[in-house]
């Protein structure tokens, strides 16, 4: 059985989960980015004025295809795969970064905190409170977790401490010198031309 398939919308996507496990159902949809709000608040802002690559005003998506079952202890499992792109910002060069994020997800949904905490250890648990769930809350810590910690690789980052120094001195002259402090009175020195 074939739960949904269709296109973004702004109206958040809920499943039953206990229900499509029982029918071995899948679900397949993309669900804008926005509606993540946890997951937001550690997106690099956007800025409307930036132009957009690709799709050209068009919002970014999570694509998202599940599968529910149950096993045959009849728990219920949901596998999948959810992708979206995301821009992160870099703590050293403040740039906002596309980043391709990929989930595998393999989650046991439960009813209640004490049958979590009865899970084999192996399963990962998603406690339900009712029948049904948003899409998006189903994946959403697992979108997060997947983030990458470093945002900008090393090699990559336009701002490596190195590039910082001025030019014709290497990290190394610098770090040789009595005061360490000097490199400070380097920065703070005013430009001539007043900026
Ligand atoms: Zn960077």
């Amino acid at each position: 059985m074939i739960a949904r398939a269709m296109s973004a919308q702004p109206q958040p996507y809920a499943v039953e989960p206990f229900h499509l496990a029982r029918q071995r159902g899948n679900w397949r949809g993309r669900i804008r980015l926005s509606q993540f709000q946890r997951l937001a608040q550690l997106l690099a802002p956007v800025d409307p004025a930036a132009p957009t690559s690709e799709a050209d005003g068009e919002e970014a998506v999570v694509a998202v295809q599940l599968s529910f079952f149950q096993d045959e202890q009849r728990r219920t499992h949901v596998t999948g795969e959810v992708h979206t792109q995301v821009y992160l910002s870099c703590q050293r060069c403040l740039q906002a970064v596309p980043r391709p994020i990929d989930v595998q997800l393999a989650l046991c949904l439960v009813r209640g905190e004490d049958r979590a905490q009865s899970l084999d250890a192996e399963l990962e648990p998603f406690v339900l409170d009712g029948d049904t769930v948003l899409v998006a809350d189903l994946i959403e810590d697992e979108l997060i977790l997947a983030l990458p910690e470093l945002v900008c690789q090393d090699r990559n980052c336009p701002s490596m401490p190195a590039m910082r120094y001025p030019a014709g001195e290497s990290e190394a002259e610098l770090e040789q010198g009595d005061n360490p402090f000097a490199v400070l009175k380097h920065w703070r020195k005013p430009d001539p031309d007043g900026q």
